[in-house]
């Protein structure tokens, strides 16, 4: 079956074509950051007005990829939250509309689940159970992953997401939003142990996160170099943002290895646009290869927000027997705030 799939939670608009036997078929995007620049964040108005604007073109385009015409269509799955409302609506009453009119099943995705399943679109591909570290703008979460709709959360952020904290010490640091790609990038030129900073609750015996200190304390180091004579130099700046980045990357490795430790799982998965960052990336592979144990990433086009992780999570359901298909019914809600536990299988982890 062949499930075409709509993302449009925040600032990206994906539509893609997962088929549940040969996968992804093709997918599309258009990122609106440009669009929000100017502005140093998602201005949630504009978001959902260009969503309107791209859905159909990036539809037609992946039909066209695919070389699928819309009777080969036999689900649609979207992004019914959470996210930004105007934004959901935009995904939801297209997806809706399209189902209603040839008469096909609609499936609502919760966007973490699309994020969490995204590194099965690699290959290799995990075998369940799995530990998952979903590192995202808005979540940072540990898990224990046992199956399609089975999922357990271990621990999770207390204040800012790993994404956020990326993008909001970039801002201090004057560089663009979204900030988490521009500190990781001047990051390279840095010495991360130019600075020693804070990793906030690296020894703690949860698996919790938080982040908010983390920022405090790079305004604090920076209003200092400011006040010297002569000012911030570039180096220094360059330096902050190395040791920025490897504070986070510290905690994040750290927890992630004590998650394996603490359920005896051998198999990390990293979802999410954090996911991208080299050092995470780096630091991860080598724990984890020490560890005698595998880490699996998203391709790198696939750990921000798209439509292919949507559709695929749909197909994964599918097969998974969580669907109904006979349920034609299009009466539909977005929820911009939804908690992941409440689409897991009946009776798992109440
Ligand atoms: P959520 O899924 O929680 O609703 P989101 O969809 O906005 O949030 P993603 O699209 O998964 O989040 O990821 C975006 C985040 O990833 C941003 O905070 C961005 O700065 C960060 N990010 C992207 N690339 C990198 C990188 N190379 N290094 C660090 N952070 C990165
Ligand atoms: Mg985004
Ligand atoms: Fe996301």
């Amino acid at each position: 079956m062949i499930i075409l799939g709509f993302e449009s939670s925040c600032d990206e608009t994906g539509v893609a074509a997962v088929c549940t036997e040969r996968g992804l078929l093709a997918h599309a995007l258009h990122s609106q950051i440009a669009m929000h620049r100017e502005y140093g964040g998602v201005v949630p108005e504009l978001a959902s007005r260009d969503h309107i604007r791209r859905v159909l073109p990036l539809t037609t385009e992946v039909l066209q990829k695919a070389n699928l015409s819309f009777d080969d269509i036999g689900a649609v799955a979207y992004t019914a939250g959470p996210g930004l409302a105007g934004a959901l609506l935009v995904g939801a009453s297209v997806a809706q509309s399209f189902a209603w009119a040839r008469g096909l099943p609609a499936i609502a995705i919760h966007h973490l689940e699309g994020h969490l399943l995204s590194p099965l679109l690699a290959s290799p591909r995990p075998q369940f159970p799995f530990i998952a570290l979903l590192v995202s703008g808005g979540h940072t979460q540990l898990m224990r992953v046992n199956a399609v709709g089975d999922y357990e959360l271990l621990g999770e952020t207390l204040d800012d997401a790993a994404g956020e904290a990326f993008d909001k010490t970039a801002k201090l640091l004057g560089l663009d939003y979204p900030g988490g790609p521009e500190l990781s990038r001047l990051a390279q030129t840095g010495n991360s142990a130019g600075y020693d900073l804070p990793r906030p609750k690296l020894h703690s015996h949860d698996l919790d996160f938080s982040f908010s200190g983390l920022k405090t304390a790079v305004l604090t180091r920076l209003r200092q170099l400011e006040r010297e004579p002569g000012g911030l130099t570039p180096q220094q700046r360059a330096d902050l943002a190395a040791a920025t980045e490897a504070a986070i990357v510290d905690v994040l490795a750290a927890k992630a290895i004590k998650a394996l430790k603490q359920t005896g799982l051998s198999r990390l998965v990293v979802a999410g646009g954090v996911g991208a960052n080299r050092r995470l990336r780096e630091k991860l592979s080598q724990a984890l290869a020490a560890r005698h144990g595998q880490v699996f990433f998203p391709p790198l086009d696939l750990c921000t927000d798209n439509g292919a992780m949507i559709a695929f999570a749909g197909a994964l359901r599918v097969k998974a027997g969580l669907v109904d298909l006979s349920d034609t019914g299009h009466a539909f809600t977005v929820k911009p705030r939804w908690d992941l536990q409440d689409v897991c299988r009946p009776g798992v982890h109440p």
